[in-house]
């Protein structure tokens, strides 16, 4: 499964340009999409699962073209989980999956096939007679992943899994992702560089409804190699005036001084010393590039 996007644009009739002539390819397997908040993520997933028609140019998944004619079989190939997420508080988790695998149109006796092998994996087989409005915010988000499965998506769209879960309800979120991305596309946005470094190989950085970068991880990390450095300031007054200058991505108290990471294209004129570059520092670097 491999989703083509060009010369995309959506405008809301408030005149704001969410996305802005943006292309992008997005191949098999676990994608990231990283963008800081109003980037245009939501948007752009909500555009893929034909909620949202685009006000220009095309998107095709494995050739089919996104036209109305085409939503119906597109929508049986896609699994969604929203960003706001509010199931049903009053069904139980089980009575929940049921009625959502229902409404997808799946045959009720594969539904529950499908929601047993799925609450198994995502650890809530235990907890299916609880009430949605009783559990945690990290189980709620994987009874959200259970209901997008239960068509057997080829594509898997997840809107921002991780936000507001505690460290390890993430790492068991992203895990389900790189496990439910075996033989299809899963789409994962996440304004958290961190998400991404333990999960994707490829990603796509949006920012302001563009893509600044789409490709490996490693070579976005190229990208900002030999422009990170550290260097060592005496005082707060000179760690203002580097700040004026160059880009400052973080700044702490050493013995004699502050120790600040600079990114800069040639070596700053300070006492300093070049670093490997982070993941974050090239997410950084690149979308800087562009302010
Ligand atoms: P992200 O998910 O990356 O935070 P969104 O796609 O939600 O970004 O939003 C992108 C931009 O579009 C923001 O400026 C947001 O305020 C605006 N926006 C989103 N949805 C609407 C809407 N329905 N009407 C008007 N503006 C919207
Ligand atoms: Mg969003």
């Amino acid at each position: 499964m491999s989703i083509h996007i060009e010369d995309l644009t959506v405008r809301f009739k408030n005149g704001v340009t969410a996305i802005n002539h943006a292309n992008l390819n997005i191949p098999n397997g676990i994608f990231g999409l990283l963008g800081e908040n109003g980037a245009g993520k939501t948007t752009l997933m909500r555009v893929l699962t034909t909620v949202l028609k685009p006000t220009s140019g095309t998107v095709t998944l494995d050739g089919i073209l996104y036209s109305e004619r085409n939503y119906e079989k597109i929508q049986r190939k896609i699994g969604y989980l929203p960003q706001e997420i509010e199931l049903y508080p009053n069904l139980t988790v089980q009575e929940c999956l049921e009625y959502m695998g229902d409404l997808a149109g799946v045959p009720k006796a594969e539904c529950k096939k499908r929601i047993e092998y799925y609450l198994k994996k995502t650890s809530l087989a235990e907890h299916r007679k609880k009430k949605m409005k009783q559990l945690s915010g990290g189980m709620k988000r994987r009874v959200g992943l259970v209901q997008a499965l239960l068509n057997e998506p080829e594509f898997l769209i997840v809107d921002e899994p991780t936000t507001g879960l505690d460290p390890e309800e993430r790492i068991r979120i992203r895990n389900l992702l790189v496990d439910f991305s075996e033989n299809r596309t899963v789409l994962f946005s996440t304004h958290v560089v961190e998400d991404l470094a333990a999960t994707c190989n490829q990603l796509a950085i949006m920012h302001k409804g563009r893509f600044l970068y789409a490709g490996s991880m490693k070579n976005l990390t190229e990208e900002a190699q030999g422009k990170i450095w550290i260097c060592k300031v005496p005082d707060e007054r000179k760690a203002r005036e580097v700040e004026q200058k160059y880009r400052i991505t973080s700044k702490q108290y050493v013995e004699g001084g502050l120790q600040l990471r600079v990114i800069s294209e040639i070596q700053p004129e300070l006492e300093c010393m070049s670093i490997p570059a982070t993941l974050e520092d090239a997410y950084i670097y690149v979308t800087n590039q562009y302010e």
